[in-house]
């Protein structure tokens, strides 16, 4: 069923353009909603662990060598992308609920989404 979701855009353009637009991590955390956000430099926050595990030195932060916003965990060693910031945060399933963690990514960077449902 993940297939049926993915195949009427190209993903991988997709993602691309939307992680291009999302290099800001505060955009993110205040979209999101996420509290007790530290800045720990110009392009670097310090937020509570998206997964839960009690660590608060979690990094937020644009890579330009990878060209995403990267999060990492150093407490629980749990990392990921926006999207996948975006569905823990959300509590969604990255897999299961891909198209919704998209929608929300859409929202958050400013772009339309082309289905129409
Ligand atoms: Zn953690």
């Amino acid at each position: 069923m993940p297939n049926a979701l993915v195949n009427e855009f190209d993903p991988n353009a997709l993602d691309q353009r939307l992680m291009a637009r999302l290099t800001d991590p505060t955009v993110l955390v205040s979209a999101l909603g996420i509290a007790g956000v530290v800045r720990r430099s110009a392009s670097y926050l310090g937020i509570p662990c998206p997964k839960g595990c009690g660590g608060k030195f979690c990094t937020l932060g644009w890579v330009k060598k990878k060209g995403a916003l990267l999060w990492f965990c150093p407490t629980c060693r749990t990392g990921g992308n926006a999207l996948q910031l975006i569905a823990r945060v959300k509590g969604w399933d990255i897999v299961r609920d891909f198209r919704r963690v998209l929608r929300e990514a859409q929202r958050i960077a400013g772009i339309r989404s082309r289905t129409t449902t």
